[in-house]
């Protein structure tokens, strides 16, 4: 049976309006989901119930939000198949979590040591490790992979004896390929690399297993998975997250404190300086329940579904640029020669039509490809079939209209 997106809808609120009188399409998922009454619900029951500040274990409140600010450690640890909730660290968001290992793992780096990320890469998961090496005097390398995410020939030479650590994306978000993130990760374990997956792009669509991945760590943010703002995960083996030093200091990481000298907590809390995002977690457990509550194999393929039809539908028209895969892709991105993609983006959004255009932070992606920018159309559980074609219909309108300016 086909995935029931439609009724799934109901679950979002603020999916029920329309935007300048015409049906709001939602399109823009890889910036940032909507979110369910589940995860609304959460956040507005920690602050009607139990809002306090956690481990601190002073009185009844404080005692709640505590517990449930760890059982949302425990969910999210399921979530992604970690093998102890201690190796879930919150963060701010992917950016954040990156930044926490680049800084952490500085210590380590020497002069000429390598950095190896791939060409695909956002630029959160490219300036952090650019300003390290400028730091430590490594080396930034780049492995590039085709716009297909396919391995260009003698990729092998990229990995060598000074890789330090290597970083990859396991989706882009700016062309929506996959990369072959297990090749990928064992050829740098072969030379005991650090190796960062940055998963903001796939915890929505795919099912995550960090052990079967196998990466010293993963990150990735809530709100792109119908999780709030401002609330992300950083994922590390003990041994990884051992190493790193804490990105931020002050209260709560702190076991012992002395003006000489201070003594760290265990993990996670070492890495947790200040007080946390407390609701931000609770909303991040709550959204790992949502997406738990699917059927996944369905959802993606619904999701997968919804990109092909737009992708088949543009094909065929002809003088349309599409630059993400024809399948196993959950957006479609593209340009149209001699038509800005801001202003195909201003028309399809005076007409209900929210999308993104731009190089989707990704400036060297762009440069590869050509561009300066792309329009994106990216898919979520609540989609259908009528907002892809409502995309197609304004796109083309707007291709007929704008050409002739
Ligand atoms: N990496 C990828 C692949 C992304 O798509 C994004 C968000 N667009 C980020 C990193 C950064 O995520 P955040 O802004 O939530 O920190």
């Amino acid at each position: 049976m086909a995935f029931d997106s439609y009724t799934l809808r109901n679950q979002f609120p603020i999916l029920q309006q329309t935007a300048y009188d015409y049906p709001l399409a939602y399109l823009d998922n890889a910036a940032t989901t909507q979110k369910p009454l589940l995860v609304l619900d959460a956040i507005q029951d920690y602050y009607r119930s139990f809002n306090a500040n956690v481990h601190r274990g002073a009185h009844f409140l404080s005692d709640r939000a505590t517990n449930h600010f760890e059982q949302a450690r425990e969910r999210v640890a399921n979530f992604i198949n970690a093998p102890e909730n201690s190796h879930v660290i919150w963060s701010k968001g992917t950016t954040e979590a990156i930044n926490m290992v680049a800084y952490g793992l500085e210590h380590l780096l020497e002069k000429d040591d390598e950095i190896l990320i791939t060409s695909l890469e956002h630029h959160a998961n490219l300036v952090p490790w650019q300003q390290l090496a400028f730091r430590t005097g490594a080396r930034l390398r780049v492995l590039p992979l085709t716009s297909n995410g396919e391995w260009e020939p003698e990729y092998q030479k990229y990995f060598t004896d000074r890789t330090r650590i290597f970083a990859a994306t396991q989706v882009s978000n700016a062309i929506g390929v996959r990369t072959p993130l297990q090749t990928m990760i064992n050829e740098a374990k072969q030379y005991n690399a650090f190796t960062l997956v940055d998963g903001a792009q796939a915890v929505a669509h795919y099912p995550v297993d960090v052990q079967a991945i196998d990466c010293d760590f993963y990150v990735f943010s809530g709100h792109k998975m119908y999780g709030p703002t401002g609330i992300g995960v950083l994922y590390g083996k003990s041994q990884a997250l051992d190493v790193l030093l804490p990105y931020q200091t002050g209260g709560e990481m702190v076991r012992h404190v002395a003006y000489q000298a201070t003594e760290f907590n265990i993990l996670p809390y070492r890495l947790e300086a200040g007080t946390p995002h407390i609701d931000g977690a609770i909303g991040l457990a709550a959204a790992c329940e949502f997406l738990a509550q699917q059927d996944r194999v369905a959802l993606l393929d619904w999701e997968q579904k919804l990109a092909n039809h737009v992708y088949t539908r543009l094909r065929k028209e002809g003088g349309i640029e599409i630059y993400s895969p024809e399948h196993e892709t959950t957006l479609v991105s593209l340009s149209v020669p001699n038509i800005h993609t801001i202003d195909l983006n201003a028309y399809l959004d005076s007409k209900g039509v929210a999308v993104r255009a731009g190089s989707h932070c990704a400036h060297p992606l762009m440069a590869q490809l050509g561009v300066s920018g792309t329009l994106r159309a990216s898919f979520a559980c609540y989609n259908t079939l009528e907002e892809a074609d409502q995309f197609c219909d304004v796109l083309l309108e707007a291709i007929e209209i704008l050409a002739d300016e």
